[in-house]
């Protein structure tokens, strides 16, 4: 795929890139090392995704020396749109038959420097990473996530503005279901009529489709298949994808082709859409991840359903579908106002079916702003 550039105010960007070059001096790194992916278009607005060849781009924790992204000439096109003069960017291009690792090595020696401590973007492929180390020998290695969760771990206005674009788009896609999701077509069917809605509502691509139907429902990364949907089905669809500025939406409402066969399935569902509304409405700044997991969990355990929700209750989401803040027990991050993530309690019944309830919200100054606003009810289709 070519690299996708977005369209980012380049002051954004500048203030980005000094930010992580202090961070990175504040955790005792030299530099960071970007590869194409989330945390280089977070940086310079372009990078989609990493090849064989390597493009890296170097940022020194010192600031008087310039980013220097080194990169395959044939991918220089790619990356025209990048505002590399404004933002004081170097581009050092290598070809074929050179080693584009030892210029990684001597950028980070440039002007003498003697380099202790880098971190790798955490996607970074091994094939880079290992050549990395081998031409920097003695230069240890971290994950950059030590710089660039501070970052992105927090939205600024124009990247909640996104996701909330986002967000409306994924909301028009469940709004529409009942033209899709009827009795006698397949998931897959289903799945492809939910993925020509997710384009036409906006989005660039669509990122993950499940349309989990009767037994399926239960599996919480089912996809599609071609069971054929019958009536009384419980049906679990969750969608989403990014929208042009490069920001995700995820989604999950729970469908009944008509009334649902098996006769647990009211009572149950009313278990988890109380869970999950409490859990929305505990997000505030100042309590930690791990309290809105608990306020999803005790409602569902207290219910005896502990068991069958078996995963945590929320991600991160931004440039990726799923980054920091996890919202998991154990975890004591402190929520923030720009943090944004999902909440999104299932519970599953093997073998029978399953329901998820998932909104992603951001953390305001004083509480929490829903970014999903589709009805939380079982939505009953005509069947
Ligand atoms: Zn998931
Ligand atoms: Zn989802
Ligand atoms: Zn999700």
């Amino acid at each position: 795929m070519a690299t996708v550039t977005m369209k980012q105010d380049t002051s954004v960007l500048a203030s980005r890139l000094a930010r992580a070059a202090d961070t990175a001096a504040a955790r005792d790194l030299d530099a960071v090392l970007i590869s194409p992916g989330s945390d280089m278009r977070y940086l310079i607005g372009a990078g989609e995704e990493s090849f064989e060849r390597l493009s890296c781009l170097v940022v020194p924790a010192d600031r008087d020396l310039a980013p220097v992204f080194v990169l395959p000439k044939l991918e220089l096109l790619g990356y025209a749109d990048v505002p590399a003069d404004e933002l004081g960017v170097e581009f050092v291009t290598w070809v074929d038959g050179e080693d584009p690792y030892a210029k990684v090595s001597e950028v980070l020696r440039g002007g003498g420097a003697s380099p202790s401590r880098v971190g790798l973007a955490d996607t970074m492929p091994v094939r880079h990473s290992i050549p990395l180390r081998d031409a920097a020998p003695g230069v240890e290695q971290v994950l950059a996530s030590a710089v660039m969760r501070e970052l992105r771990i927090r939205k600024d206005a124009a990247e909640i503005a996104g996701l909330r674009k986002a967000g409306t788009a994924i909301d028009r896609v469940h709004a529409r279901m009942g033209e899709f999701l009827r009795p006698g077509r397949t998931e897959a069917e289903v799945g492809a009529d939910i993925h020509d809605a997710i384009l036409a509502e906006g989005h660039t691509k669509a990122a993950f489709i499940i349309v989990g139907s009767g037994p399926h429902g239960a599996s919480p990364h089912h996809d599609v298949s071609d069971r054929i949907i019958e009536e009384g089905d419980v049906v679990v669809v969750d969608i989403g994808g990014p929208i042009p500025e490069g920001y995700n939406s995820d989604c999950t409402r729970t469908y009944a082709v008509g009334e649902p066969k098996q006769p647990d399935v009211r009572e149950t569902y009313r278990v988890l859409y109380e869970a999950q509304r409490a859990a929305v409405a505990a997000v505030k700044p100042g309590v930690t991840a791990e309290s809105i997991d608990a306020a999803a969990r005790e409602p569902i355990t207290a219910a005896g359903f502990g068991q069958f929700f078996v995963h945590r209750t929320g991600h991160g989401i931004g440039l990726d579908v799923h980054e920091e803040p996890w919202i998991v027990g154990g975890s004591t991050t402190v929520l923030e106002p720009g943090m944004a993530f999902s909440v999104e309690p299932g519970i599953y019944q093997p073998g029978h079916w399953g329901a998820r309830i998932e909104d992603i919200v951001v953390v305001t100054d004083d509480g929490v702003a829903s970014l999903n606003n589709q009805p939380h009810e079982l939505t009953v289709l005509p069947a």
